[in-house]
């Protein structure tokens, strides 16, 4: 028996809404999508949807705690939770400069977290 799943892709602003049929997690087809990027999001989208990941890290400095961060690209849904457990434990010391790695292939995803501003004192 069929099942259909409708996803908006966030890929762009026009907001596509994409139909995806599936059998037993298969896809069977695709409606709505505009172009190859929002294909390939609504499949990821079904199959293992992948989010990028933006908290705060602990920062030792005089004037702030946190140190805002970000995973470098989109991670499993699934794997948000054992990300941020890792992320409990990092501590920054300045100076840190945007794009610094915070901590490398959080949650075992192969992604890193990196800063996502700098910090000089
Ligand atoms: S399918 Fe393409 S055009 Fe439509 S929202 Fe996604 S990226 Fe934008």
């Amino acid at each position: 028996m069929s099942d259909k799943r409708n996803v908006t892709c966030i890929i762009c602003p026009v907001g596509c809404r994409i139909e995806v049929e599936l059998e037993n997690e298969d896809i069977l087809n695709l409606s709505g999508y505009r172009c190859k990027r929002g294909l390939q999001y609504a499949k990821d989208e079904v199959t293992s949807p992948k989010r990028i990941l933006t908290t705060t890290v602990r920062l030792k400095a005089r004037s702030a705690h946190v140190l805002p961060v970000r995973t470098r690209a989109p991670i499993p849904r699934s794997c948000m939770k054992d990300a941020m457990k890792e992320l409990k434990s990092v501590f920054v010391c300045p100076p840190v400069k945007m794009g610094d790695v915070v901590l490398k292939d959080v949650a075992g995803t192969g992604v890193d977290v990196i800063a996502s501003r700098s910090w000089t004192e």
